[in-house]
């Protein structure tokens, strides 16, 4: 291309892509091939060798996703979890991590249980206070873990704010932004240096694909031991994975937009609806961080929490008597899913025990309020 496309919706379609020299397909052909032939004078001309170190879907899915964060380089991993376990290889014994008090439980689950010998410290302080933050900082920090909007409990923190802490202290800092996509919110604008996404959520988008990928500002130790782990220690995803991921991203803007506009309507519904004590959804005025969130987001996402008025069983009866919200986990595809998170985390959980986790899909705002409006009938109070 000749100019440089600046919308997102361009770059969704064509960033990474290009038209097979072979056959002229628009579609990228997927690369099974585990090795790539080599010129009779060796050498690597065509720059690929073996598929562990590099492959063309691969290599389209990252620089596409490069691209659409606005980060010089990424890294795509089979989940989102390998992404940050392939950071954490960087980490030495001693070294302390600063993570969200209510950082998504799988975090905590991948530092205490496959990282439980590697004498990597972790402390949780509240990022919607800078000055807590500020002072949790300790000489052995390595990095500042932020996550915007926060699963379950949606909260937002200010990224401008983080970023200006953690660089007068000379930390870098890495931002979950699986929730907001980079079509919501673009994290390192506002000088954060990492972002991670799980892809198997809203990035992909279609509920079929597990995947990770970590982007970054600027070529760094920690980056660079994550693609250690990528390349030489084997955390990659399949050519078919990142071609079903790249494919998810032709319409990521459209429904990342469209499905946000329809959870804030939902968000807005169940506010005033009875059995319903409080909504969690960045939108709304009262919600930990919603000014950060006018400021940062362009759309709040498609993620609300509801707190529905008694125990968990109350919570537990709503959720049982959805016909359109599914019961399962995970969030950002095309099917609303609805889900009692405490029960999902288990005990150290810090979800309350009457949280219901929506995520909303591509179906109908009316049926979709019609649905939880039948099912939050069943609640009598
Ligand atoms: C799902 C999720 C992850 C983990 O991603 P996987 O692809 O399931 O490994 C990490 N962070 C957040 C906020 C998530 O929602």
């Amino acid at each position: 291309m000749s100019f440089r496309p600046v919308g997102i919706e361009t770059l969704a379609v064509h960033a990474g892509r290009s038209i097979d020299p072979a056959t002229g397909a628009l579609s990228e052909p997927i690369h099974l091939s585990t090795s790539f032939e080599r010129p009779r004078g060796g050498g690597y001309a065509r720059e690929f060798s073996y598929s562990r170190d590099d492959n063309p879907n691969r290599r389209a899915l990252e620089s596409c996703l490069a691209k659409l964060e606005g980060g010089k380089y990424a890294l795509a991993f089979p989940s989102g979890l390998a992404a940050l376990s392939a950071l954490l290889h960087g980490l030495a014994p001693g070294d302390h991590i600063l993570a969200p008090k209510d950082v998504y439980h799988g975090f905590i689950k991948v530092v205490d249980e496959v990282f439980r010998h590697s004498g990597i410290e972790i402390s949780y302080a509240d990022m919607g206070d800078s000055a807590a933050t500020e002072s949790a900082l300790r000489p052995s920090t390595k990095f500042i873990w932020i996550e915007t909007p926060s699963n379950p409990l949606l909260k937002v923190v200010d990224l401008q704010t983080l970023a200006h802490v953690a660089k007068n202290a000379g930390i870098l800092t890495i931002c979950d932004g699986t929730l907001s996509t980079p079509v919501l919110q673009r994290p390192l604008e506002y000088g954060i240096d990492m972002v991670l996404h799980s892809s198997t959520k809203l990035i992909s988008g279609h509920g079929d694909v597990t995947g990770g990928v970590l982007v970054t500002a600027e070529e760094n130790l920690l980056f660079d031991a994550a693609r250690t782990a990528q390349k030489v220690g084997g955390m990659v995803p399949s050519p078919f994975d990142c071609w079903l991921t790249l494919r998810g991203i032709e319409t990521l803007p459209l429904r990342a937009r469209a499905q946000s506009a329809a959870a804030f309507e939902i968000a807005r519904w169940l506010r005033h609806h009875r059995v319903v004590e409080k909504v969690l959804y960045p939108g709304l005025p009262g919600q930990p961080g919603h000014e950060s969130a006018c400021r940062q987001m362009s759309f709040f996402g498609n993620i609300v929490s509801l707190l529905v008025r008694g125990s968990a069983s109350e919570a537990v009866r709503v959720a049982g008597a959805t016909e359109i919200f599914t019961r399962a986990t995970s969030i950002g595809s095309t099917h609303s899913l609805i889900e009692h998170r405490a029960s999902v985390e288990g005990p150290r959980s810090a979800a309350p025990e009457n949280l219901l986790r929506l995520s909303i899909g591509l179906e109908s705002v009316e049926d979709l309020v019609a649905d939880l409006s039948q099912a939050l009938s069943q609640v009598g109070l």
